[in-house]
């Protein structure tokens, strides 16, 4: 239920001016955001780096209404690309694209895997990967056909999917097949009862069918919880499969879930943390709130300092 008002507020302008008022540097954001600007992600992706983990880059974009705007986003992401080079950071830290940002949602549909190829081009040149992000359910056919169109001449473009929806067990058997990249998340977003799972129980029912499935093909799974209980799993069904640690990798959200990171990095394991940065943090924090409401403590103190 709360998760629900949160998931709601994190679209009402009212609580989101109350909560970007909030002075940038604020403890409640830099806990889970790098900052306002690239040179802050730069910085906390070398932190990361020399602390032995991989990182994915995420600008965080909001709404793109035009083809200017989704032009604009595409320079942004080579921007990225190009500093991930300047900084040799490049074969330590990915680039995540929000097809959205970049024109999924244009009536023109050219435009975005125009756009994305110009990226994976960069991201190739530059000797990084890309990521395509999975929103929710509206967008999960054409993202995914966009990664299986990037993916012919770009075989390592990398794709989400949600556990939580009932489509992505039959999505992970045709990734499967493909050799693909696969980042397999629970999903953050409400959805409909008829194509999602309602019940916690059976999104983490889902997430172990998904995983023995990716895990038992010829992909990459990229297994993005910080649930311990599924994290355990994973382990076990790689080395039920005979997978080396270097055959998959685990994934956590920037801030979260310290412990396990450093766990599963002595156990020899790849650990790559998504890094946010930008100033359009604001529904990317009330989400990481309805992920654990204990997390409102934060902007309660932070609320009572001002
Ligand atoms: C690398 C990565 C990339 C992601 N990309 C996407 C995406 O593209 N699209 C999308 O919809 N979702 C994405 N998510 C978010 C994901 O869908 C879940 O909302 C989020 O990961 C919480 O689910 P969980 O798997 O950790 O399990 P949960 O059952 O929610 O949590 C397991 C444990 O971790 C703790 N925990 C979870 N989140 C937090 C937090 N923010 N702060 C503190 N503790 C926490 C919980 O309290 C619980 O103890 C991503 C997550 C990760 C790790």
């Amino acid at each position: 239920m709360l998760r629900e008002t949160l998931l709601g507020i994190s679209r009402n302008d009212a609580v989101r001016r109350m909560i970007t008022g909030f002075p940038p540097t604020d403890l409640l954001v830099r806990n889970f955001v790098a900052g306002d600007h690239l040179d802050d992600a730069i910085a906390a992706a070398r932190r990361l780096v020399d602390e032995g983990l991989t990182v994915t880059l995420e600008h965080l974009a909001g709404e793109t209404a035009d083809r200017d705007q989704a032009d604009q986003w595409t320079r942004r992401y080579l921007d990225l690309v190009d500093r991930l080079r300047k900084e040799k950071l490049a074969t330590r830290a990915e680039v995540s694209i929000k097809p959205a940002a970049i024109g999924l949602e244009l009536p023109d549909g050219d435009d975005v895997l125009e756009n994305a190829r110009v990226i994976c081009i960069a991201a190739r040149a530059a000797g990084t990967t890309v990521i395509a992000d999975l929103e929710d359910h509206r967008a999960a056919d054409e993202t995914l056909a966009l990664a299986e169109e990037l993916r012919q001449d770009y075989p390592d473009t990398a794709v989400v999917v949600h556990s939580g929806l009932r489509r992505t067990e039959s999505d992970c058997h045709d990734l499967a097949a493909t050799r693909s990249r696969v980042r397999l998340v629970k999903g953050v977003h409400l959805e409909d009862e008829a194509i999602a799972y309602a019940r916690p129980a059976d999104v983490d029912k889902s997430y172990v069918r998904c995983l023995k499935i990716l895990i038992n093909g010829n992909g990459y799974p990229m297994i993005a919880t910080h649930d311990k209980r599924l994290i355990r799993i994973a382990e076990a069904l790689a080395v039920q499969a005979g997978r080396a640690p270097g055959d998959l990798e685990f994934q956590f959200l920037y801030g979260v879930g310290l412990p396990e990171q450093r766990r599963l990095l002595a156990a020899g394991h790849t650990v790559r943390i998504q890094l946010p940065y930008g100033s359009d943090w604001y529904g990317y924090l009330v989400r990481r709130f309805a992920d654990r409401p204990g997390n409102l403590s934060l902007l309660a103190r932070g609320l009572v300092r001002r």
